[in-house]
């Protein structure tokens, strides 16, 4: 499958899961230096090839159709870690909603309520409110001190990288979900993981929980 064809079958599986209200939400895959990424106001669903611009690692458009206005978000993900090949940008309702309350802590905007939300997703800390398409979004993951692979907006919506995009996409499902369960235990007495059974599931699953990158 060309990154091209993996855009567009990620498209189909964003829109069929509820993850992309109206036109919302962008995709984009690594492929050498050249990232292909979705354009402004396309339909995830009905994805096609002339929707998909090329920009490189700056930012720079070299080819297709002008990319979507929140590129620095992407470009700033596959800066921070080679090993993220694959970005997904959602403004799906509950990781929206979640990015409405105030973070959980500062290394993860949602708490640890479930091991599958440890295990495949990690910290995900709150990035600060700015301007939609405000250049700030892409310098604010990069300066971000934690190993991330997933992030929330304040007021906007998630980010999320993948080894590839399939990857990426269950890791978006996953967030949506974690951020879900978070609001429906919000206004009751809930149990949430400790830190030791936390440790143990970042341990296993090598993902990140309470660590600082490497770059920063
Ligand atoms: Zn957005």
């Amino acid at each position: 499958m060309s990154a091209a064809e993996a855009l567009i079958a990620a498209g189909v599986r964003i829109v069929d899961a509820g993850l992309s209200p109206g036109s919302s939400g962008n995709l984009s895959i690594r492929d050498g230096d050249r990232i292909l990424i979705t354009a402004s106001g396309t339909s995830l669903g009905r994805l096609t090839a002339g929707d998909i611009s090329v920009i490189d690692l700056d930012g720079t458009h070299v080819g297709g159709i002008r990319p979507s206005k929140e590129w620095p978000l992407h470009v700033a993900f596959y800066r921070r870690d080679e090993a993220h090949r694959a970005v997904v940008h959602l403004h799906s309702p509950y990781a929206v909603a979640w990015s409405c309350l105030e973070p959980w802590a500062e290394h993860s905007a949602i708490p640890p309520l479930t091991p599958y939300f440890v295990m495949r997703v990690g910290q995900t800390p709150l990035m600060p409110y700015r301007h939609p398409g405000d250049s700030s979004l892409g310098t604010d993951l990069l300066a971000s001190p934690w190993k991330l692979r997933a992030a929330l907006m304040a007021n906007h919506g998630s980010l999320v990288a993948g080894k590839d995009l399939d990857d990426a996409v269950d890791r978006a499902v996953e967030l949506e979900e974690a951020c879900r369960i978070a609001l429906l235990t919000a206004t009751t007495k809930r149990r949430i993981l400790d830190e030791a059974q936390v440790s143990e599931l970042a341990a296993e699953w090598r993902s990140p929980w309470g660590e600082l990158a490497d770059v920063n």
